[in-house]
């Protein structure tokens, strides 16, 4: 069960891992050979779009080294032009960096920012493209890790359908874990990383791009390191190969753990696992005094966040009694009432979860 674990990781990512995953990092690669570019990177181009459910001929990935805001901070500049405008609408902390990332880049762009626990729904971005009508890419976060809010960009695509608009998805914390039909909602560029739902570790993180939106960001970017047009045409001349030094054990771990989530049943059966994890939390802390703080319809499988219990909820002290038992969870990131945060996602089952809900109980002195 604990499989050389220090601690179980109930976090936004990184996550716990599964034992094959960081035992795939074993082995060092050659950067230039071809059993790595196109016996491993390539294969796991291919295979994002497979769980994607895209073909190649209209979509294409690029992978790039760093953490997740890397590649939003390189989809960001490399797709919007002195010409365009960029329209973010933010419900918290990623949001917001989107708005960092534009404002470092001086790009022309607009931010709406509303309340962490209020959804980005449709009319919401329509009146927003009413006040900015020279809106041509629209931003938005998927899950809000922040808080753990869904954001229905199913309704937001329908909405934005003729307006032909760059359409960009964070979609860091879902993708993986929740199904997304990116061509059929016409995202643009859809953005996640290697340590979220696909349960591999940090390194690197990747972006699914629709051919002809990538092909527009030729000569755009102000950054070397972060032009993913060119990182994209080394990838797809050398047959995966990455145009600096990549995370080699980090990129064979992903290549495990995308395997693994196929063996699992693919996103579908992984996403049942989530909402399985997150109920059996949710039940079990209410039982013990505990109340989420978004609606159930709001709320994804990804991450829970928790309203302290009383006015002098001493958090430090919860952390470190969890941490003694085996649980790592995650303060809380939002100015509107004092929360803590339990991740759902990694190679976490039901299980953990009556454990953990049984340590919670004990440490709060009641019985469940
Ligand atoms: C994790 C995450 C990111 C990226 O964060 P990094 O710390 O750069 O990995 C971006 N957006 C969302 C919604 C996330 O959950």
């Amino acid at each position: 069960m604990t499989e050389n674990r220090n601690y179980l990781l109930l976090t936004p990512g990184p996550l716990s891992t599964s034992l094959s995953v960081r035992q795939a990092m074993l082995q060092d690669w050659c950067t230039w050979d071809k059993d790595y570019n196109e016996g491993v990177v390539t294969v796991i181009r291919q295979e994002l779009l497979k769980v994607a459910g895209l073909d190649d001929s209209s979509y294409t990935t690029v992978l790039l080294q760093g953490s997740g805001t890397y590649c939003v901070e390189a989809t960001l500049s490399c797709s919007v032009k002195p010409e365009d405008k960029l329209l973010i609408i933010s419900n918290g902390a990623y949001g917001k960096r989107m708005g960092e990332i534009a404002r470092y880049h001086g790009l022309n762009y607009a931010i709406i920012s509303l309340k962490e626990t209020e959804p980005v729904t449709a009319d919401i971005v329509l009146r927003a493209l009413v006040e900015h009508p020279d809106t041509t890419h629209l931003a938005v976060v998927h899950c809000e890790t922040t808080t753990g809010i869904l954001n229905p960009i199913e309704e937001i695509a329908a909405a934005i359908k003729d307006h032909e608009l760059t359409f960009i998805v964070d979609a860091m914390s879902s993708f993986g874990g929740i199904p997304i039909d990116i061509a059929g909602l016409g995202i643009d560029f859809l953005i996640s990383s290697a340590n979220k739902c696909v349960q591999g570790v940090p390194g690197f993180g990747f972006i699914i791009a629709k051919r002809s939106r990538l092909e527009a960001c030729k000569g755009v970017s102000h950054s070397l390191s972060l032009d993913i047009y060119d990182q994209w045409k080394e990838m797809e001349k050398g047959h995966g190969k990455w145009r600096f030094t990549s995370p080699t054990h980090v990129v064979r771990a992903f290549f495990q753990a995308l395997r693994e989530l196929q063996d699992e049943g693919g996103v579908e059966a992984r996403n049942k696992r989530y909402q399985k994890n997150h109920r059996v939390l949710v039940e079990g802390m209410e039982q013990v005094g505990f109340k989420a703080l978004l609606p159930s319809e709001l709320q994804s499988p990804i991450i829970t966040s928790f309203l302290y219990p009383e006015d002098n909820f001493d958090f430090a002290a919860f952390y470190e009694a969890l941490k003694q038992r085996g649980f790592v969870i995650y303060p809380g990131k939002i100015s509107e009432a004092p929360t803590f945060r339990i991740g759902n996602i990694g190679d976490v089952f039901p299980e953990d979860f009556e454990r953990l809900v049984q340590q919670v109980a004990d440490i709060r002195g009641g019985v469940r």
